[in-house]
C-alpha cells in the first residue's frame, strides 16, 4: 500500500511540474493525470495527497476568487525567487532570472532585510484585466 501511495504522489508531482505557474483544481489534476496515464487515482485520494503536500510545503494552496474552489500549484514555481501572482485568478507567473536579480539588488540596496528569499508581487494578469 505504501509503495502504491508513493507512485500516486510521484504522478501528482510530475503532473504539477509539467504545468509550471498554473493553479489547478483537484478536478483538473485528476482529469489531467487520467489523460496522460490512462487512469488516475480518485479525487478523494488526490485531495488527501494534496493536503500532505501542502503540509510539507511542496505545494501551495490557494482559493480561486471567482469559483471559490481550492487551487494548487508547486511551491518551487518561480525558481528565481521572484514571482507574480494574479489576485483575481490566482495564476502564478514567473519572473526571468535577470529581472529577478535586478529586483533583489534594488531591494537590498535600500537595506531591507528579507524574511526569506521569495518575493511575490500581487498583480492583475492580462486575462483578468480585460
Ligand atoms: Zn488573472
Amino acid at each position: 500500500m505504501a509503495v502504491y501511495k508513493t507512485v500516486q504522489r510521484q504522478m501528482l508531482l510530475d503532473f504539477l511540474k509539467a504545468h509550471p505557474g498554473q493553479t489547478l483544481t483537484v478536478k483538473e489534476i485528476t482529469a489531467g493525470i487520467a489523460e496522460n496515464a490512462g487512469s488516475a487515482p480518485s479525487e478523494s485520494t488526490i485531495y488527501r495527497l494534496m493536503r500532505e503536500l501542502v503540509e510539507s510545503g511542496t505545494v501551495k494552496k490557494d482559493v480561486n476568487v471567482e469559483s471559490r474552489e481550492n487551487v494548487y500549484y508547486l511551491a518551487e514555481s518561480g525558481d528565481s525567487g521572484v514571482s507574480m501572482r494574479c489576485r483575481v485568478c490566482g495564476n502564478v507567473y514567473s519572473v526571468d532570472d535577470e529581472s529577478s536579480r535586478r529586483i533583489k539588488d534594488e531591494i537590498s540596496r535600500c537595506g531591507t532585510a528579507l524574511p526569506d528569499d521569495n518575493i511575490e508581487f500581487i498583480i492583475k494578469c492580462k486575462k483578468c484585466g480585460r
